[in-house]
């Protein structure tokens, strides 16, 4: 790939059901678009008999392979297998989850005749993989970094998870930006280029596929400040695609006796046309739903209102606004202070929440001026162009602040949750606490932290625990350690504990403990990364070489039907032509999984005989 002076740094949007990749180039940010020249690509894996699918090839084949294609494996990202919501997305997956090793749920597929398991993290660095060579193609360059989004309500294993996959795609984060927050960048440098940046405080309302976030923003003069935020890590345009689907099981049950919960071919057709009638609502109050041959031969013919849907859906719609009325609760704004509510996210298409959202600000008008699928790879790309020291003046004046999602703290005695830094907390933080041992003689701390609002520690994430051994024997309260905490900018945290008394030093972290993927795990995605990379390269080597002898065949075809006028070739010589053509068909047919070189032998071996024969004639 030719090199280009300066490294360029790009901004990734990894989303649940669809991810976006933007740059800052020619001195302005340009969303890159796949091969396919689709801006936004399925953030979707399949694995079939000969090769691995990534974006939209993937997406396009789900209904002809539920059970090896994977999406929403950022719903999976950073969670445990005993997790409810693991459970409860488990019944509607086509795709097998299983208990890995620490409790870690892996996704089982058969890839080249192989059951394989494959992680959350493995999946999701697949499609950053994607993205980065979208952009490597786009920019005829090697990007090696780049800003990557998350939901702003990712806890910290979740974040973790999301460094570790970019880490196996091959990319240096750069920062790691809550979802909203970089739509804020977009919204406030439209904002700046358009009245100056005059003080506005901003409600960026991001309902994706998989999360829903909502953030309150002061813009002022390029300066972006979260003050408050709040979100729903599982809830989504997924959500209401499953009740749909549930909706029309049902129908579909009573209608034809016939249940086509457990197959996951009929689900996953019915969930794809479930899908395309959610977007069509959004436009008109009605749609059929049908589908040729859905289970046993049967048809399905169904229809849907607006109203049906939203009825379906109304939970989670209130649950929405419930979550925007807390959030401005913490950040103590009041409606009336609110002077824009900014739409991010395909889901907010919906006109039920847009106009739910509107009646909830008394009838404030959305603004819908950022594009609500580009909004955050463009926010991302513009702070990677800061980051990188690239963009202009608008760019390099931008500052950010952002804040924790949910408190973190440790575990106190009566399964309490002491908090070290309550959620809202401008970050990056620092806060320590000096604790004393609380029986005689004590020889070791225990530490159990826990990221999250119930007040009993353990209702919360437990994110990790770690122990300082060997106290100096002592008196209660005599012996003393230092905890601290500390979040960087990414919202990554860290832990550690040196014990004070006798001035002996010890510091413990958790970074790499349980709650990361320890180096050796890493070590060994990037290993199968590089075989994946290896096998589709193979896999299209083989392709081309296939083409190329089907190609070449077709051509003799033609050759020997064209000379049928010409006469050139004697009788026999015609007919052994037509022999060698149909013959190589047949080849081909069997060997079309047949390794590069016995094609390309094939070929040689065909047109050696063919140019013996055409060659004496022509
Ligand atoms: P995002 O995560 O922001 O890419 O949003 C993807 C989600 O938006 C998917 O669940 C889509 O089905 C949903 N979506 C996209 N367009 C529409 C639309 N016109 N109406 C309703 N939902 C939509």
């Amino acid at each position: 790939m030719a090199g280009r002076s300066e490294s360029l740094s790009i901004g990734i949007d990894l989303g649940t059901t669809y991810s976006c990749v933007a740059v800052w180039q020619n001195n302005r940010i340009e969303v890159i678009p796949n091969e396919q020249g689709n801006r936004t690509t399925p953030s979707c894996v399949a694995f079939t008999e000969t090769q691995r699918l990534i974006g939209d090839a993937a997406k396009n084949q789900v209904t002809r392979n539920p059970t090896n294609t994977i999406f929403d494996a950022k719903r999976l990202i950073g969670r445990r297998y005993a997790d409810a919501s693991v459970q409860s997305d488990m019944k509607v997956w086509p795709f097998k989850i299983v208990e890995g090793e620490n409790g870690k749920p892996m996704i089982e597929v058969t890839y080249q005749g192989v059951t394989k398991q494959i992680s959350a993290e493995e999946t999701s660095s697949m499609v950053l993989t994607k993205m980065k060579e979208t952009a490597d193609t786009y920019l005829n360059h090697n990007v090696t970094s780049a800003v990557i989004t998350v939901p702003a309500y990712f806890n910290d294993l979740q974040r973790q998870a999301t460094k570790d996959a970019a880490t196996v795609a091959g990319l240096k984060v750069l920062h790691l930006i809550s979802e909203p927050t970089a739509a804020a960048i977009a919204y406030g440098l439209e904002h700046k280029s358009k009245d100056g940046g005059a003080i506005r405080h901003v409600v960026i309302f991001d309902l994706g596929g998989g999360t829903f976030d909502v953030s309150l923003v002061t813009v002022n003069e390029g300066k972006i400040e979260v003050k408050a935020v709040g979100g729903d890590t599982h809830l989504g345009g997924e959500d209401f695609d499953n009740r749909m689907v549930d909706y029309f099981v049902f129908e579909f049950n009573m209608k034809e006796k016939k249940d086509i919960s457990m197959n996951p071919r009929a689900l996953a057709r019915l969930r794809v046309t479930c899908e395309r009638a959610k977007r069509i609502l959004s436009s008109t109050t009605f749609t059929p739903v049908e589908i040729d041959c859905l289970y046993d031969g049967v048809d399905f013919s169904g229809k849907i209102t607006r109203a049906k849907f939203e009825e379906l859906n109304m939970g989670f719609f209130n649950k929405c606004m419930e979550i925007v009325q807390m959030c401005l609760e913490d950040a103590k704004w009041e409606k009336e202070m609110v002077d824009e509510v900014v739409l991010v996210g395909g889901s907010t298409r919906i006109p039920k929440v847009q106009q739910m959202l509107q009646e909830f600000f008394e009838g404030k008008k959305l603004c819908k001026t950022i594009n609500p699928d580009e909004a955050v790879a463009y926010g991302a790309a513009v702070l990677a162009a800061k980051i990188s020291g690239q963009g202009d003046q608008m760019v390099q004046e931008l500052t950010l602040s952002d804040v924790t999602p949910l408190s973190l703290g440790d575990y106190a005695p009566g399964d309490v949750m002491s908090v070290m830094i309550p959620k809202n907390t401008p970050i990056p933080v620092m806060r320590e606490c000096i604790i004393g041992t609380l029986k005689d003689y004590q020889t070791n701390f225990e530490f159990k932290v826990y990221q999250g609002e119930r007040s009993k520690a353990t209702d919360n994430i437990h994110l990790g625990e770690f122990s300082l051994y060997n106290l100096p024997p002592a008196p209660r309260g005599v012996t003393k350690a230092k905890l601290r905490f500390e979040i960087d900018v990414n919202g990554l945290l860290e832990v550690s504990a040196e014990e004070l008394t006798t001035g002996h030093k010890e510091t413990i972290k958790i970074t790499n403990g349980k709650r990361s993927l320890a180096n050796e795990e890493i070590e060994k995605m990037l290993n199968d990364a590089e075989k994946f990379k290896v096998e589709d390269q193979n896999y299209h080597k083989k392709v081309e070489a296939y083409n190329d002898l089907e190609y070449y065949i077709y051509r003799m075809k033609r050759t020997v039907k064209d000379d049928s006028d010409r006469k050139r070739l004697k009788p026999e010589e015609m007919s052994k032509m037509d022999d060698l053509v149909e013959g190589a068909m047949v080849w081909l047919e069997i060997y079309k999984v047949a390794e590069v070189d016995v094609i390309a032998e094939k070929k040689k071996k065909l047109e050696c005989v063919c140019n013996a024969i055409i060659g004496q004639c022509m």
